[in-house]
């Protein structure tokens, strides 16, 4: 498979479907979120930088992030592809993302937008709360999230529709409707 970029707003279902599409089509998969987590787990330096940012909304500045994907990315097997699930979040990480891909002779490959109204996102956020625990899954925290959604990733939207790669599916109620949906588009571009 191509590379894929998923992309949309905190709890629009990244996570979820880069596990089906890992699972139908073998591919590698980098979760930004996973990475910083785990770091936060194991006590690291890194880690312990994170988890101001994370536990406050931000993002974590784009150097630090750009440095880690490379190294997450070069120690995934080569010729899968990859599907990147929570990166890129900026103009500058996106812009690198394409610099870092092209060095290795690699391409973008497909983007695919998750829009979810903003009512659908909250509920799934705090059911997470609920199930999983996670410090930023508060509803202060996720205001936040949604605010530097809006400001800082949103745009990059339309950096993807510069690039000829932006795919969007919308979701109408239903995780079996849209995954078919993601399935149908993906098999066409093997
Ligand atoms: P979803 O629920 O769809 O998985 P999310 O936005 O809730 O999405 P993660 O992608 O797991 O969750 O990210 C959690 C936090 O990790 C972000 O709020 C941010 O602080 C940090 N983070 C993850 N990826 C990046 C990135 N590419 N750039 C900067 N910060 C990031
Ligand atoms: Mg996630």
């Amino acid at each position: 498979m191509k590379n894929i970029i998923i992309f949309g707003a905190p709890g629009s279902g990244k996570g979820t479907y880069s596990d089906e599409i890992v699972a139908r089509y073998g591919m590698g998969h980098i979760s930004t979120g996973d990475v910083l987590r785990s770091e936060i787990k194991g006590g690291t330096e890194l880690g312990k930088i994170a988890k101001g940012y994370i536990d406050n909304g931000q993002l974590i500045p784009d150097e630090l992030m750009i440095d880690i994907l490379a190294k997450t990315y070069d120690a995934l097997p080569a010729g899968q592809g990859v599907i990147f699930d929570g990166f890129p979040r900026t103009i500058p990480q996106a812009e690198a993302l394409k610099k870092m891909l092209a060095e290795r002779g690699h391409e973008l490959g497909i983007m695919l937008e998750l829009i979810v109204d903003e009512e659908t996102l909250m509920a799934r956020l705090l059911n997470r709360a609920k199930e999983q625990g996670r410090a930023d899954d508060n509803e202060e925290t996720i205001k936040k999230r949604f605010a530097v959604y809006h400001k800082q990733t949103e745009p990059l939207a339309e950096w993807f529709q510069q690039e000829g790669i932006r795919n969007t599916f919308t979701w109408k109620g239903s995780k079996e409707l849209m995954l078919s949906e993601i399935f149908a588009f993906l098999d066409t571009q093997k």
